[in-house]
């Protein structure tokens, strides 16, 4: 039995009705278990207008009370953190542990928006000129749109719409339609604590809402996460139509490890964030740079770790890898074990081999943990995001032959480095030409009070999630010269104002 998953408008659930639906798996069964809803441009629009009516009213309520609000909302995530996790690895098939992982890393973003009364604090310039005052202060934009990716359904929406929320804007969502029910989730939280309908709103679906939302006249901005195909079409069409957007895309994440790195750290670490999440998420580490010598040493640590790493079914307590997210992205990720053999790259570990993706075991969208090693740019394995359980090793003669190798790469989204020298380590993090930089930790996103953001191919427009940048984004700065008539005013003057 497969059950309806519908919008959330104006403070309700909608069925949808544009006769389209979407499948939604569960992963580690590969059974459907919902249809979800795919919006028409009509039933974007019914949204958008939920949001434009709810904005007025929400921006004119004290900052006090919306930060309120906020607060219930935190402890209704918290107290339900277990229920939404359950709910991750039903629809997107990351372990249990992991999914609570994420919640806890967005739920840090609703803590820095309770502090919404500290951020918007304006700036005052008294007597900035004889009887003027200046000052600044930052107001909301209007109705914004978050449009994400599968791979974490409730921390990337988060990292957005309490912020938006919180400074007075109101939020359209557009979640991967490929786990859909985590955003549904927390649009029902933010009802119980209070919200006022219309200003959290959630439409499904696919490339049709997309394109509507960026269209739309009435959405101020666009907060984007995905490949980086999509977000250059997003940051395109979005900012041809007058918005505001930040686009998050795709990554090739290098680990460089210096031959006087503790080797056991290093692997430890290359396995951890190489496999967690089935390689599923932004901050992967898809490319481990041995430095010479320490490229045998470093793959036999590999290989031995990957033998011991515990695949199995999210919601087993056991297991530490899941499967991927659609048969079709399995697929996918599988092709390149040929097309790594094809090209010349060495294939250490072959994930085809593990016992759960045997012909005998076929249910569930299952790949083992697989490592390539002697690659090199140019073949298919380097070159493309493969987002999937693919480490692969690159060995360098030196540190300056592996930081040429990072900086050439198009993605700059995050990057480690692993060694016990303090000045290689203080050289790599001026040097590298990545957003998010990590000294002996392999997985840097960045605290909720500093901004999260790739460089190059990573990030269409100026601006990162949350922290200040995301505050800055989801506002705009008012300056008012102001002047109370006392006896200096001394009549008409069609001069430009300067302070004499
Ligand atoms: P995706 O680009 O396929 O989809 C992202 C969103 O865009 C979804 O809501 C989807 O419905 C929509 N979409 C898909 N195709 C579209 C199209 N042609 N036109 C308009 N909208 C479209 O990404 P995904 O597969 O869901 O997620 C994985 C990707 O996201 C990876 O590339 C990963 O690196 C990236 N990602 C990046 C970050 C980051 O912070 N930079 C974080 C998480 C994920």
């Amino acid at each position: 039995m497969t059950h309806p998953i519908t919008h959330w408008i104006n403070g309700r659930s909608r069925a949808g009705t544009s006769s389209r639906s979407g499948e939604v798996y569960n992963p580690a069964t590969g059974e459907v278990t919902a249809h979800v809803a795919l919006a028409s441009a009509d039933e974007v629009d019914h949204a958008v207008a939920a949001a434009v009516e709810a904005f007025a009213p929400w921006q004119r309520v004290s900052i006090a009370k919306r930060s309120a609000i906020l607060f219930r909302f935190r402890e209704l995530l918290d107290t339900h953190a277990d229920e939404l996790a359950s709910i991750i690895v039903s629809e997107h098939g990351k372990v249990h542990s992991d999914a609570l992982g994420e919640i806890a890393r967005g739920l840090e973003v609703v803590d820095l928006a309770c502090g919404i009364p500290q951020l918007l604090k304006g700036d005052f310039s008294e007597q900035a000129s004889t009887g003027i005052d200046v000052y600044s202060f930052r107001q909301a934009l209007g109705p914004v749109a978050v449009i994400s990716p599968f791979n974490f359904p409730a921390m990337v929406p988060l990292w957005f719409f309490p912020i938006a929320i919180a400074a007075g804007n109101t939020v359209v969502l557009k979640p991967s339609e490929k786990d859909p029910s985590a955003a549904y989730f927390l649009a029902g939280l933010w009802h119980r604590a209070g919200l006022p309908d219309g200003v959290f709103n959630v439409v499904h679906g696919d490339r049709v809402a997309v394109d509507r939302l960026l269209e739309h006249p009435d959405i101020a901005a666009v907060s984007f996460v995905g490949s980086t195909p999509v977000a250059r079409h997003v940051y395109e069409t979005g900012t041809r139509h007058g918005k505001r957007v930040q686009a998050l895309g795709g990554a090739k994440n290098h680990m460089l490890v210096l031959p006087d790195a503790d080797l056991d750290l290093a692997a430890d670490a290359a396995v951890s964030a190489g496999f967690g999440a089935a390689g599923e998420r932004c901050m992967a580490i898809s490319v481990l740079v041995a430095v010479d010598p320490a490229g045998d040493d470093l793959v036999s640590r590999i290989r031995e770790r990957m033998a011991r790493i515990p695949v199995g079914p999210g919601n087993a307590r056991e297991s530490e890898m899941g499967p991927l997210i659609t048969a079709a992205h399995r697929d996918k990720v599988a092709s390149y074990l040929e097309a790594g053999l094809c090209d010349g790259a060495t294939l250490a570990v072959d994930g085809r081999e593990h016992p759960l993706t045997g012909a005998d075991r076929d249910v569930g969208f299952w790949l083992g943990p697989t490592l390539f090693d002697n690659v090199a740019p140019g073949m298919r394995v380097y070159d493309d995001e493969i987002f999937g359980p693919v480490l692969c090793v690159v060995r360098v003669g030196s540190y300056d032959e592996g930081l040429a190798l990072i900086n050439a790469n198009p993605y700059g989204n995050g990057t480690a480095i692993f060694t016990n020298d303090g000045g290689a380590a203080r050289r790599f993090r001026s040097e590298v030409q990545v957003g998010m930089v990590g000294v002996n930790v392999p997985i840097p996103v960045p605290v909720a009070y500093h901004s999260f953001g790739g460089w190059k191919a990573s990030l269409f427009g100026d601006t990162h999630a949350y922290g200040e940048e995301g505050v800055k984004f989801f506002t705009r700065n008012k300056a008012v010269t102001e002047r109370w008539p006392d006896h200096s005013h001394r009549g008409l003057n069609l001069g430009f104002p300067t302070h004499a």
